[in-house]
């Protein structure tokens, strides 16, 4: 065959996806930024487990549409992450329904705004459960399986207030800097079993949710929209650009991947420059 005709052939333009065959549980996976990582993991060929509450019929959709449009298994968890015993239910259903879950992101997290001294201690109580002892109970069921098959990664999903607070979000800022504090544990406990345990810590990222905050903070405070997103919401951050759920998605891939293979125990700003302060 001369070069001419080599040349003419077709390009093989298909990649192979890098995480094939891997099982990956990621909770708050419904909306924002846990579904924008469900989604890249499900893009490099990762079978999804669910989670998180939602409108039953849309829950349906997004799940379809995931296994779908990446010819992956995905299953669905309406598991209540503030009971531990239903952190353990979600993680038995995801064994049964996708297999062994190889990848962990414990993302799902509230917010409650309030001086220190006016907390309502339910508050406290229900953050707490959801965005710190959730993540320790489904690392807890988790760890011993992915020790057991030398391979695991865990990714949880803190924030810039895992590093610095800011006031009036004192249980945030306490179960985020817990967060942190889990991580780094996890991750020397499992550092020699092919596990790894990492954390992201967001800045601001651009959800409906937070679409829906820079409406009601124009029309309060009588200032425009851009006036919102620079002085108030993006106050604190330097590149004054919100974060986007894929450029999440792009760091837990790339966590999940070889090239993360020596990382672990780091939390991994994706923050614009607000902790640089
Ligand atoms: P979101 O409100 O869009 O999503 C939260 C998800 O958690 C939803 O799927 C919701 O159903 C689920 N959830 C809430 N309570 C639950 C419970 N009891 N049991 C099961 N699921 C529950 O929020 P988001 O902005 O995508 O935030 C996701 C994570 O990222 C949170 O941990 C949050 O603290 C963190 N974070 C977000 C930002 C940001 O700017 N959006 C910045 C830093 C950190």
């Amino acid at each position: 065959m001369t070069m001419q005709t080599l040349s003419a052939q077709p390009m093989q333009t298909s990649v192979p996806r890098r995480l094939q065959g891997r099982n990956a549980l990621v909770t708050g996976s419904t909306s924002g930024i846990g579904f924008g990582i469900a989604a890249a993991l499900a893009a490099e060929g990762a079978n999804i487990v669910l989670n998180g509450f939602g409108d039953p019929a849309e829950v349906e959709a997004t799940r379809a549409g995931l296994a779908n449009t990446n010819a992956v298994e995905v299953a669905y968890s309406d598991a209540d992450l503030s009971r531990p015993e239903a952190v353990r239910g979600m993680m038995a259903f995801a064994a049964d329904r996708v297999g062994p879950v190889d990848i962990l992101v414990n993302n799902a997290g509230i917010q409650f705004v309030s001086p220190v001294e006016d907390f309502p201690e339910d508050k406290w109580d229900a953050i707490l459960a959801i965005n710190l002892s959730s993540a320790f109970h489904a690392i807890k069921a988790a760890l011993p399986g992915m020790r057991d098959r030398g391979y695991g990664r865990i990714i949880n999903v803190a924030s810039a207030h895992g590093l610095v607070a800011s006031p009036f979000k004192a249980a945030y800022v306490s179960a985020k800097h817990g967060v942190i504090g889990l991580t780094k544990t996890v991750a020397l406990e499992a550092a020699v079993s092919g596990v790894t345990c990492n954390a992201i810590c967001p800045g601001y990222v651009w959800t409906p949710l937070v679409e829906k905050q820079i409406e009601d903070q124009a029309r309060v405070r009588g200032i425009t929209r851009e006036q919102v997103i620079s002085d108030v919401l993006l106050a604190a951050q330097p590149n004054k650009r919100f974060a986007t759920v894929e450029q999440m998605g792009a760091m837990a891939v790339f966590l999940c991947t070889e090239g993360g293979d020596c990382i672990t125990g780091v939390a991994m700003q994706v923050d614009g420059g607000w902790t640089a302060h």
